[in-house]
């Protein structure tokens, strides 16, 4: 039996890395797919999808784990047809695993079976919450497996996100949003 697993894995955390090694459990293949894939470089997304797929990579050849496919998925501009999209771009699968209440319901209505992810504990283990003290320079390394923390040093991760605030906070400076 084959699994899809959707995220954005901004970053690919160690919450992530457990609900794989949950569901390397359950199928014998397994493809991830990288959701909004076309989205980088901003402070919900900061990474490219070539940047996840090689922390994805990194991640699992460091705990010994196998996965067969990681694939980028690009959002595209019509709900009704994103699983027909999601289906043309990856190799066939039985079963798909989704955190997300939308992504849940199209696959649902397609007739795909949908099986909840576990989550570990949430409060630590969330991408906004690893954004967030990136850009506040509290210790982000310890909730991310070290494989991602050296690919995000590489590429100056946490340099990039602190620009992406600042032009951020310019932006709406200039818009007059939010006094100075
Ligand atoms: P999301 O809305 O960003 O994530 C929902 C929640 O689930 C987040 O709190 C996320 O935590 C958590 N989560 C996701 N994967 C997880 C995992 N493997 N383990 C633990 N927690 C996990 O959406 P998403 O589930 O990451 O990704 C769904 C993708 O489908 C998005 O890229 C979305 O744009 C795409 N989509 C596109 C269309 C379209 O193009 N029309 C339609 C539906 C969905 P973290 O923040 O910690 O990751």
């Amino acid at each position: 039996m084959r699994g899809l697993i959707i995220g954005r894995y901004q970053p690919f955390h160690k919450g992530h890395l457990e609900v794989v090694k949950c569901v390397l459990k359950e199928v014998d293949d397994l493809i991830i797919g990288i959701g909004s894939a076309q989205i980088s470089h901003t402070l919900e997304n900061p990474f490219t999808a070539g940047e996840r797929i090689t922390m994805i990579s990194e991640a699992l050849k460091e705990e010994g784990l196998k996965c067969h496919y990681i694939i980028p998925i690009p959002d595209i501009w019509n709900n009704s047809l994103w699983v027909k999209h999601v289906i043309a771009l990856t190799p066939s699968f039985n079963v798909v695993y989704t955190g997300n209440p939308l992504a849940r319901r199209l696959f649902m209505e397609e007739g795909v079976e949908v099986r909840e992810v576990p989550m570990f504990d949430r409060r630590k283990y969330s991408g906004t919450e690893i954004r967030r003290r990136m850009i506040m320079g509290e210790d982000w390394e310890s909730l991310v497996p070290p494989a991602v923390a050296r690919v995000i040093k590489q590429i100056k991760g946490v340099e990039r996100l602190r620009d992406i605030t600042r032009s951020d906070e310019l932006t709406h400076l200039r818009r007059g949003d939010i006094s100075p």
